[in-house]
């Protein structure tokens, strides 16, 4: 069974690479000339914890390779999975289907055989029949089945999602393209997997409702985080409490500064249009849209009001810049929103993450990004944590004092220990939490 993957970004080479780790021969694709050059020479283009060991493993074993040639490995492939990007489109927010088209046009013109095209692309409702209707035109003797697969993978775990995942979602209409399907997702069936097969509008709208969801759950916690702060309760506690309720479950109440990344910005947006477009009432997923875009500025506005009146000119130092850890991708991260604002008040930034530098340097300007927290924190009247790296969770009173020049903790993520800067002197200003001021 030859599995190809059109576009190897963060999803297409975990996935390929996983299928070639379950004993698949996997070809994974790319228009990238560059990225694909690189992964020849086994340099990985994106940061992923253990991707980099088991790429090596798969393709010094002849089961995992790397190319420009669409045409080919379409030609040569059983199973062919489109995983090429599905940005939000410039000015509408629809989900921009371009590239999907794009390969399914490519896919029309080089089948050979009954093959099975599965989209693990996160497309919206409808897109899996429009895939089918471009291949038919372009290429009506083709024998082919088209299969919505969404991909659920986090980034930074993505391995271990993909190798373990909750629930496998497979929409499909025909029993010879199940078969297919269950034949490769087998060792996730031997563990137990639950497999969900439904249609493909279905399959294609789980994707979207689960994301949106999670984007709800993030969103209420951070107003519960507002309440908190003005009662003068702990969100800590209170995500807690709620979350022991297995009706809840205590995944995604953790505070932050709104959520970001490659999916949830996009794939509320989209799921809103579909709604719209199909009159269906969808406010919720409005309301949360706007409040998370809002969040992100009044971030920027606590910064500056635990500065103090004397704000301009100040020099802060960020620590965290990718949207989450363990991750490179800065795509939709807070810190794109907030660090712009800070700066039109003429705050300083210096900056610092341990992966995401190359990717932040080429989004932000007039930052000095230092190489270490101890560059980036010295001589700053401020340190503000935007992204919770573990590296920052086991920071202590006396190492900051050692190199800062002020005395003000911004933690945006709750990564530090409350009790560990009691009476140290710091003034320390959390989410939803009382601030412990410096004494
Ligand atoms: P990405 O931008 O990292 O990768 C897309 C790749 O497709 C790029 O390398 C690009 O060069 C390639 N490509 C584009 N057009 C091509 C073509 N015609 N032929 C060959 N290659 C082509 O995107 P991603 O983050 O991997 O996301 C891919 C899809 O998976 C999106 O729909 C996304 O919403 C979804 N998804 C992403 C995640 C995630 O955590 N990143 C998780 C689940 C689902």
């Amino acid at each position: 069974m030859k599995i190809t993957m059109l576009g190897t970004g963060y999803v297409g080479l975990v996935s390929g690479t996983c299928f070639s780790e379950f004993g698949f021969d996997v070809c994974c694709v790319d228009k990238d000339k560059d990225k694909i050059t690189n992964l020849k020479k086994n340099i990985i283009p994106i940061y992923e914890p253990g991707l980099e060991n088991l790429v090596k493993k798969n393709k010094d074993a002849n089961r995992l390779t790397f190319s420009n040639d669409v045409k080919k490995n379409i030609a040569e492939a059983d199973i062919v999975f489109i995983a090429v990007g599905t940005p939000a489109r410039r000015g509408d927010g629809h989900a921009d289907l371009s590239y999907v088209y794009e390969v399914a046009k490519e896919i029309a013109n080089n089948l050979m055989g009954y093959t099975v095209i599965v989209t693990k692309s996160t497309v919206p409702v409808g897109t899996g029949n429009e895939i089918k209707k471009i291949i038919k035109k372009a290429n009506p003797k083709a024998k082919f089945d088209v299969v919505s697969n969404p991909e659920f993978l986090r980034e930074g775990n993505a391995i271990e999602d993909f190798m373990r995942p909750d629930r496998v979602v497979v929409g499909c209409e025909t029993e010879k393209a199940k078969e297919v399907i269950s034949k490769i997702y087998k060792p996730l069936f031997l563990i137990e997997t639950p497999i969900l097969f439904t249609d493909l509008k279905t399959a294609e709208l789980i994707k979207y409702a689960g994301n949106a969801f999670l984007a709800v759950k993030i969103s209420y916690i951070n107003q519960m985080a507002d309440l908190c702060e003005k009662v003068g309760a702990d969100v800590h506690d209170v995500s807690r409490g709620i979350g022991l309720d297995k009706r809840i479950g205590s995944k995604f109440l953790h505070p932050g500064p709104g959520y970001g990344g490659s999916c949830f910005p996009k794939d509320t947006q989209a799921l809103v249009k579909t709604a719209n477009h199909y009159g269906s009432n969808i406010s919720i997923v409005e309301n949360v849209i706007n409040y998370n875009s809002q969040r992100k500025l009044d971030m920027a506005e606590k910064i500056i009001s635990a500065l103090g009146k004397n704000y301009s000119n100040k020099k802060i130092s960020i620590l965290g810049l990718a949207f989450k850890p363990e991750t490179d991708d800065m795509r939709e991260s807070p810190c794109l929103d907030i660090i712009p604002k800070l700066q039109e008040k003429n705050i300083q930034i210096s900056a610092f993450d341990p992966v995401a530098m190359d990717e932040a340097k080429k989004l932000l300007q007039n930052v000095q990004f230092k190489e270490s927290i101890e560059e980036c924190i010295n001589n700053s009247d401020a340190l503000v944590i935007l992204t919770e790296w573990n590296e920052f969770r086991s920071l202590s009173p006396e190492r900051l004092k050692k190199h800062m020049k002020g005395n003000i903790l911004i933690d945006l993520r709750n990564a530090l220990n409350p009790d560990s800067f009691r009476e140290s002197g710091f003034n320390l200003i959390q989410v939803g939490r009382p601030n412990l001021p410096s004494q």
